[in-house]
C-alpha cells in the first residue's frame, strides 16, 4: 500500500461533489458571490436546465486582475477576516464554490473593479488559463458551459432539463426572498423566468415570488427575545397547500432548509388547518452570529442553533399570536372567488317553471316556514346575547354586520357597512364551540355532565378496544367511558357543551373512526385537539337547522369576539365577505 496527495484538481472534483450537486447549486453559489460582492441587480441566464450553459452577471464591486487568480485556489476567501468561525457575516467563506465548479466544468470569469481595467480567464476541468485584459464593464459576469463534462459520473445524475431548471428557479427564489432590495432576473434558454425589481418592501417581493394570493392573505410576524428578532408572513390558514415545499425559514439572510420550521408550522397550525394540507409562511430570522453555527454543510443550507428550544418556542409563540390577532381575517382568495363564479354565471334566463303555480308540497313547506322559529339551544355565552344589540343600526357597524335571513337552512346573510355577508353557520359554529373548549381546557378543565343512564354504543370489537384505550385521555376532555361487555362501550359523561345537542352513538362511532385512522402517535396534544374538533363539530348547531335573528346576529356576535373564527377546523372559510362595490360592479352599476 502506498499512500499518495491527491492532486488539486482531483480534490476539487472531490470538493465539487458536494458543494455542486446540481446546475441550482452552482447557480445559488454564483449569486451568492455576488450579493457579498454588494450588487443591487443579478441577471442570470441558463440554458437546458443549466446544463450546457449558466451565465450569472452582476454590477458588484468586482476583482482586480491578483484576486482574479487567486478566487480559483481552493480555500481562497475574501471574506473571512478572522478566524472566527462563527463570526460568519457574508454568504460565503468557504472559499469552495470557484474552484469547485472549475474543477468539473469550462468556466470563464470577465471581471472589472472600480477604477481599474477589466480582466478575464478561462479554465476548463481546472486547468487554469493566464489572465487577459478584457473589456467588461465594472461588475463580473461568470459563465459556466457544460457542468460536470469532466466528471461524467455526475453528469449521470442529471435529472431532466425541466427538473433542473426548476431547482435553479427555486435556488434563486430564495434568494430573492432573502434580498429583496437586489433586483435579480432569470432567464432560460432565452425565455424571461423572472423579473424581479428591487424593492424595499419584503411583502412586495415575496407577492413577486409566491403569488399576489400570499400578500393579500397573510398575516405579519414580528417577535423579538433578547437579541433574537423574527420577522415575516405568515400565510393565513384558508390559504394552503398539498406540500410543505412553500415554507421558507432565512438565517440571517441566508435560504436555509431546516426541519426546525415544519415542525414550528405544524404546531402553530395545528388546529386551524386540515390534515395533510400545509401553509404557506416566510420567516426571517436575525441573530447575533455567534447563536448559530452555518458550517455544518458544504452547500451551507443547514445551520445549527445555539439554543434550538428558544428558537422554537420563539417562532410558534410568534405564529400562534399573529394566527389569534387575524382570527377573523380570511382568506380574501374566497370572496374572489365567489364573486367570480356570480360573474360566470352572468345570464340565465327565468325557468318558466319558477312562474308555475305553487305544488301542494312547496305551499307546505311555505307554511313551514311561516311557522315561528323554535329556538335553538344555541348555549350562547351570556356575555354575547348581552351585546347583540337590540337596534338594527348599530349592528351594522358590527364586522360581521346584523343579520338579515338565514337560506337553505345553513346560511346567514347578514349586512355590514361596507357590504354583505355570508356565513356558514356551521362551519362558524363548529370554531366557536372549539374554542371554547380549549378555553375550558386551559382553564379549569372542560366541564362534564353526568348522564342519568348511560348510553350503551355498540361497536366492533377492536375499534371498542382502541377508544377504551384512550379512555383516560377521553376523560380529561370530558367524555367518560366504561367497557360494556365485549365490542361495547357505556357513556356515563360528556362534555357540557354537548349536552343536549349531540347525537351521543354517533359521536362515539366517529371518534373510534378517527382513533381508528390516526397512524401518527406523536404527541397528547395534537390527538387531544384532534378529538377535540371532532367533539366540536357533533356539538355545533348542524346545518338545517332554523335560527331566528337573535340566534344568528348572537352567533355572529361570538364570531367576532372569538380567535381564529375566520376558519373552520378544517381550514375552510367560515364566512366570505362581499363589498357593497363589489355588488354593484356585477349589477354593471359601476
Ligand atoms: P467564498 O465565496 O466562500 O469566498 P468562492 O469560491 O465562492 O468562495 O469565491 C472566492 C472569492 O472570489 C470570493 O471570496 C470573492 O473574493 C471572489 N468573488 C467570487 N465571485 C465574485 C463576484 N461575483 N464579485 C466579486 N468577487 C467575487
Ligand atoms: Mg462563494
Amino acid at each position: 500500500m502506498r499512500i499518495r496527495h491527491l492532486p488539486e484538481t482531483l480534490i476539487n472534483q472531490i470538493a465539487a461533489g458536494e458543494v455542486i450537486e446540481r446546475p441550482a447549486a452552482a447557480v445559488k453559489e454564483l449569486a451568492e458571490n455576488s450579493i457579498d460582492a454588494g450588487a443591487t441587480k443579478i441577471e442570470i441566464d441558463i440554458r437546458d436546465g443549466g446544463k450546457s450553459l449558466i451565465v450569472v452577471s452582476d454590477n458588484g464591486h468586482g476583482m482586480g486582475r491578483d484576486d482574479l487568480i487567486a478566487a480559483l485556489d481552493r480555500h481562497a476567501t475574501s471574506k473571512l477576516p478572522g478566524e472566527d468561525l462563527l463570526n460568519i457575516h457574508t454568504m460565503g467563506f468557504r472559499g469552495e464554490a470557484l474552484p469547485s465548479i472549475a474543477a468539473v466544468s469550462r468556466m470563464k470569469i470577465s471581471t472589472r473593479e472600480q477604477g481599474d481595467e477589466a480582466w478575464e480567464i478561462e479554465i476548463a476541468a481546472g486547468k487554469k488559463g493566464d489572465p487577459a485584459p478584457s473589456s467588461h464593464p465594472s461588475g463580473t459576469k461568470i459563465e459556466i458551459r457544460d457542468l460536470f463534462y469532466a466528471t461524467p459520473a455526475r453528469l449521470k445524475f442529471m435529472k431532466s432539463e425541466r427538473a433542473e431548471y426548476m431547482a435553479v428557479k427555486d435556488s434563486v427564489s430564495r434568494l430573492a426572498m432573502a434580498a429583496p432590495h437586489i433586483a435579480f432576473r432569470l432567464t432560460h434558454d432565452g425565455a424571461s423566468s423572472l423579473n424581479l425589481p428591487g424593492t424595499a418592501d419584503a411583502r412586495e417581493r415575496l407577492a413577486a415570488i409566491l403569488g399576489r394570493d400570499f400578500g393579500e392573505n397573510s398575516l405579519s410576524i414580528k417577535a423579538e427575545r433578547e437579541n433574537i428578532s423574527l420577522t415575516g408572513y405568515a400565510g393565513l390558514p384558508t390559504l394552503h397547500r398539498a406540500t410543505m415545499q412553500y415554507q421558507y425559514l432565512f438565517v440571517n439572510g441566508r435560504p436555509v432548509r431546516d426541519k426546525l420550521l415544519n415542525g414550528c408550522v405544524r404546531a402553530a397550525y395545528m388546529d386551524v388547518l386540515a390534515q395533510g394540507r400545509h401553509p404557506v409562511v416566510a420567516l426571517f430570522l436575525d441573530l447575533p452570529a455567534e447563536h448559530v453555527d452555518v458550517n455544518v454543510h458544504p452547500a451551507k443550507l443547514e445551520v445549527r442553533f445555539r439554543d434550538p428550544a428558544m428558537i422554537r418556542s420563539l417562532i410558534i409563540g410568534a405564529l400562534k399570536h399573529a394566527l389569534h390577532q387575524g382570527g377573523m381575517q380570511s382568506s380574501t382568495a374566497a370572496s374572489g372567488a365567489a364573486l367570480q363564479s356570480f360573474q360566470r354565471q352572468g345570464s340565465f334566463r327565468p325557468q318558466a317553471a319558477s312562474y308555475a303555480p305553487v305544488s301542494s308540497a312547496a305551499r307546505h313547506a311555505l307554511a313551514e316556514s311561516a311557522r315561528p322559529f323554535y329556538t335553538v339551544q344555541m348555549d350562547l355565552a351570556p356575555s354575547a346575547r348581552a351585546e347583540a344589540p337590540p337596534e338594527e343600526s348599530p349592528a351594522l357597524s358590527y364586522p360581521l354586520g346584523a343579520a338579515r335571513a338565514q337560506i337553505h337552512e345553513n346560511y346567514i346573510i347578514a349586512q355590514n357597512e361596507e357590504g354583505l355577508v355570508i356565513v356558514d353557520q356551521h362551519a362558524a359554529h363548529e370554531r366557536l364551540v372549539y374554542e371554547r373548549f380549549k378555553a375550558q381546557m386551559e382553564e379549569r378543565g372542560i366541564e362534564k355532565q353526568g348522564l342519568l343512564t348511560p348510553e350503551i354504543v355498540d361497536l366492533d370489537e377492536k375499534p371498542a378496544q382502541s377508544l377504551l384505550e384512550l379512555a383516560p385521555t377521553l376523560a380529561r376532555l370530558g367524555l367518560e367511558i366504561e367497557p360494556f361487555g365485549s365490542g361495547a362501550v357505556a357513556v356515563q359523561a360528556i362534555p357540557a357543551l354537548l349536552a343536549g345537542r349531540a347525537d351521543i352513538s354517533r359521536l362515539i362511532r366517529d371518534l373510534a373512526d378517527e382513533i381508528a385512522h390516526d397512524d401518527h402517535t406523536d404527541g397528547l396534544e395534537r390527538r387531544m385537539h384532534m378529538l377535540l374538533s371532532t367533539m366540536a363539530c357533533h356539538g355545533s348547531v348542524r346545518s338545517g337547522r332554523r335560527l331566528n335573528a337573535e340566534e344568528m346576529n348572537a352567533l355572529l356576535r361570538q364570531m367576532e369576539t372569538t380567535p381564529r373564527a375566520g376558519q373552520c377546523n378544517h381550514g375552510r372559510p367560515t364566512y366570505i365577505a362581499l363589498k357593497l362595490s363589489d355588488i354593484e360592479k356585477l349589477f354593471g352599476r359601476k
